[in-house]
This record gives structure tokens, C-alpha cells and sequence, in this order.
């Protein structure tokens, strides 16, 4: 029989001043008393001495006791908050493997077994996984508010007035002997009519949930020697704003990470556009041309490079669009006065190499994500695919419900959205989410 009780290092392993261990199951209270001596009085900090199975000292640490199922995972649960030292906690962990009925635990499964007692739905889950994956400020902001149930609630509201409908109906139908209904009860239709609008109207949110979620990819775009991997390299080097960096097959960076004004940005170099045809370059050439192209289509915002000293070409001003931000780079050299708009556009003048007017660019750019990220309203993030498309298939079997002739065609409908909604939260028959949902946590989640 496999162990029922688990433990994990909850930290990030390595060198650290306090290093957190848990331990959740049938066994944590007989396992906590060796180590600590007596149970500590629930969820209050303790200072303990723990100890190993020959009693020598291993640490003296803060010990916390949480008796199911008031605990995160439902179970009897301890934390020990020890230095984190790699001895104290390699001693720790094997002092826990040697015991009878204890396990490490697999990646998630204290949430896991969270959600399995029913303390976390699968979006407060997902909040929660969101959350630990935080970059930035918005992004933590909409985590937490999943994790706290914001969506979870909203959906679980919903299907409970789609439930008491469907009963409603359905008593209707087994009355249908004596009084055969004509299609839906007024009162039932006006309540799914409803229920389709309010769906509706969370759906309407240009995926600003998503958006924040995997951050704004800005393309970088311009003919070649318009100095994009200069720009890019000059923001780069603003350390402030950045987060991460990915290099490309040359030392050139590729991708920067940014965080502005609380929104994760991907700022990302794209090839030279020479030519406005790809079939007038080289094939490689064309390759590349085509994939810039193509980056600016999928990119949120266009980062349109001009360079000063060349001015306007075809091939990038074909490549304006509302979303995009024109820098008018060079400006260190000698030359005319840059244009203060062009296709009606303002125009920032900035020189990738002393940085000049990288400053206004940026604050351009953070107020451009702003706009496209921005305060969603009252209404609960959509923060995943999986929750649109199951959102999108209730409200269309409302929609068709509202409309049937026949109840118990309507009937069916219902059936058909109740069970959408509660796949989103995890309801009902959700096995299949699960592994997927869990495997992106780490150990000791
Ligand atoms: P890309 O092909 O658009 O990526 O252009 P690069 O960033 O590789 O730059 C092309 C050339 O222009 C390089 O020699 C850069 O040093 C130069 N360059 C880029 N930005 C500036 C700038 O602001 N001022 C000056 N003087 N040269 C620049
Ligand atoms: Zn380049």
C-alpha cells in the first residue's frame, strides 16, 4: 500500500534564512511528535527543538499545527519553518523518508488534495498556480482574485440558477399528461434569457484575462540597419524595467521581458523588411521577411523602426496599423527634423545609441498596454481558454434552450450548459483536466 502521508520542502530549494516543510496526512500528528516532542495548540507558532530518531538536535525551529479539515489540504498538516540550511534540510527529509507511512510528494498534490476535500475549486486552483507564476504586479492582482474565488463564485451562481430552472422545467414536463406545456414556461425562458446575457457580457472582454495572464508581445519591425536589435538592446539595458532576456542563435538578444507600470510586455526583434514583396529578395531573405511579417500580425502592439538618416520605406509603412508605435530612430546623427506624425501617427524620435527619447517611447508604449490591459470592469477575469470555450458552449445551448419549441428539447440544452459550468470549476467530470491543471505545479504546491 502506498503512504498516505506526504512531505515536501514548500520552499525554492537552496541557501536560504527560513526553509518551510510540510507534512499532510493520517500520520503528520505521530510524526510531529517525534520530531517536536507534543502536538503544539492549533495553528499557533511554536518553538521547537526537532530532533532525529536517536534524539540528536537537528534544528530549532517554528512549528505550526493545522488538525483537519481546518488545513489547507483538508488533512492533519505540519509545518516546520527551519533554517534553511542544505544539512538541516537534507537531515530533515531524510529523517521523514525513513518513517513508516510517509512519502515525498508529487508536484501539486497538497493542492491536489486540496481541491479533492473540496477546500479549492479548479479555478482557485488555477489562481493559485497563477499566482506562484506572478511576474508582475497586474498579473499577481488577477491571481489572487481567481485564487479568493472570483470566478469560481460567479460561475457556481450561475449554474445553480440554471440547476433550479432545469427542476422547474422538468417538473413541468412530468405534469405534461394532464397539461401539455407549448414549449418553455415564460418564467423559466426569462430566467435562461438572462443567464445567456450575463455570460455573454463576461465573454465580452477582449481577452484582457488571457492577455494578462501570458503578457503583451510588442514586434519590433523596420528595414534592415533601422537599428531594431539596437533599440531593443537599449532597452534592454534600461535594467529597471527588465525582467528577463532571451537570446537568439547570434549573442543578439531576441526577446526582452519587460514589466510596465505592473504589465508584462515581451518586446521581440523581427527580421529586416527589404522589400515589400518577398518574392524580390533572396529565399532566405524572404524566410525572414515573411516571419517578421507574420510576428507583427500575432504581436498585441507594432514597435515601427524608421531610420533617420534614410527615412520612409514602403515595406515598413505598409506595416502601420492602429496598435502601432513609430520611433524614429538615429537621431545622434546629423539630418533633417524629424516628422511629427506620419500616416497621422505620432512619431518618437530616439537614438538606440545615446538613448535619447527612450524614456518618452517607453511611457508610450507602458500607456498603450495600459489601454489594452486595463481596468476589466466588475466582472471576473476569463483568464484561460478552457474557461471561454466552456463559457461560449453554455451560453449557445441557452440560447438554443430559449428558443426550443419543445421543452424537453430545451431540457436537454440545460443539461448540456450545467454541465459546461461545472467542468469550469470542477464539478463534475473532470479527469481528464486534472493531470494537466496539476502537472504544472511545482513539488511542494
Ligand atoms: P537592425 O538591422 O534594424 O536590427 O539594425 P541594427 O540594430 O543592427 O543597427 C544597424 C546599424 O545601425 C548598426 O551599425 C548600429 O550600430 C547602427 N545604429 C543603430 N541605432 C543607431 C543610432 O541610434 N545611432 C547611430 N549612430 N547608429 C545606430
Ligand atoms: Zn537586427
Amino acid at each position: 500500500m502506498t503512504a498516505r502521508t506526504i512531505f515536501a520542502l514548500s520552499t525554492a530549494p537552496g541557501r536560504a534564512g527560513v526553509a518551510v516543510i510540510r507534512i499532510s496526512g493520517p500520520d503528520a500528528a505521530a510524526v510531529l511528535k517525534a520530531l517536536a516532542g507534543d502536538l503544539p495548540a492549533p495553528r499557533h507558532a511554536v518553538l521547537r527543538t526537532l530532533t532525529d530518531t536517536e534524539k540528536e538536535p537537528i534544528d530549532r525551529s517554528l512549528v505550526l499545527w493545522f488538525p483537519g479539515p481546518k488545513s489547507f489540504t483538508g488533512e492533519d498538516l505540519a509545518e516546520l519553518h527551519v533554517h534553511g540550511g542544505r544539512a538541516i534540510i537534507q537531515m530533515l527529509t531524510d529523517v521523514l523518508a525513513a518513517q513508516q507511512g510517509l512519502r515525498p510528494a508529487e508536484a501539486g498534490e497538497f493542492t491536489r488534495r486540496a481541491f479533492d476535500a473540496g477546500k479549492l475549486d479548479l479555478t482557485e486552483v488555477e489562481g493559485l498556480a497563477d499566482l506562484i507564476d506572478a511576474e508582475t504586479r497586474a498579473q499577481a492582482r488577477q491571481a489572487l482574485r481567481q485564487m479568493e474565488g472570483a470566478l469560481g463564485q460567479r460561475i457556481t451562481d450561475w449554474r445553480d440558477r440554471l440547476l433550479r430552472a432545469r427542476a422547474h422545467m422538468e417538473a413541468a414536463i412530468d405534469f405534461a399528461d394532464e397539461e401539455l406545456p407549448e414549449g418553455l414556461d415564460a418564467e423559466v425562458r426569462v430566467q435562461i434569457m438572462q443567464l445567456a446575457g450575463e455570460i455573454d457580457a463576461t465573454l465580452q472582454d477582449a481577452a484582457r484575462g488571457e492577455r494578462l495572464r501570458e503578457g503583451l508581445t510588442v514586434a519590433i519591425v523596420g528595414a534592415p540597419n533601422a537599428g531594431k536589435s539596437s533599440l531593443l538592446n537599449a532597452v534592454a539595458a534600461r535594467d529597471a524595467a527588465i525582467v528577463a532576456e532571451t537570446a537568439g542563435t547570434t549573442r543578439d538578444i531576441v526577446e526582452v521581458h519587460l514589466d510596465l507600470g505592473g504589465y508584462p510586455v515581451t518586446l521581440a526583434d523581427t527580421a529586416g523588411l527589404r522589400a515589400l514583396d518577398p518574392a524580390d529578395a533572396d529565399p532566405i531573405e524572404a524566410e525572414g521577411i515573411r516571419r517578421a511579417r507574420a510576428k507583427a500580425e500575432q504581436a498585441d502592439l507594432r514597435l515601427v523602426v524608421f531610420d533617420a538618416t534614410q527615412g520612409i520605406d514602403a515595406a515598413t509603412a505598409d506595416l502601420l496599423n492602429d496598435d502601432s508605435l513609430i520611433a524614429w530612430n538615429k537621431q545622434d546623427l546629423p539630418g533633417g527634423t524629424p516628422p511629427v506624425e506620419v500616416a497621422s501617427r505620432p512619431v518618437y524620435p530616439v537614438s538606440a545609441r545615446t538613448h535619447a527619447g527612450l524614456p518618452e517611447l517607453l511611457d508610450r508604449l507602458q500607456a498603450k498596454v495600459t489601454e489594452q490591459l486595463g481596468v476589466a470592469g466588475a466582472a471576473p477575469a476569463i483568464t484561460r481558454a478552457r474557461h471561454r470555450s466552456a463559457l461560449q458552449a453554455a451560453s449557445e445551448a441557452l440560447d438554443r434552450a430559449g428558443s426550443a419549441d419543445a421543452a424537453e428539447l430545451a431540457a436537454e440544452d440545460l443539461r448540456y450548459a450545467t454541465h459546461a459550468l461545472g467542468r469550469v470549476t470542477g464539478e463534475v467530470d473532470v479527469e481528464d483536466l486534472l493531470d494537466v491543471i496539476f502537472r504544472d505545479f511545482c513539488i511542494g504546491k
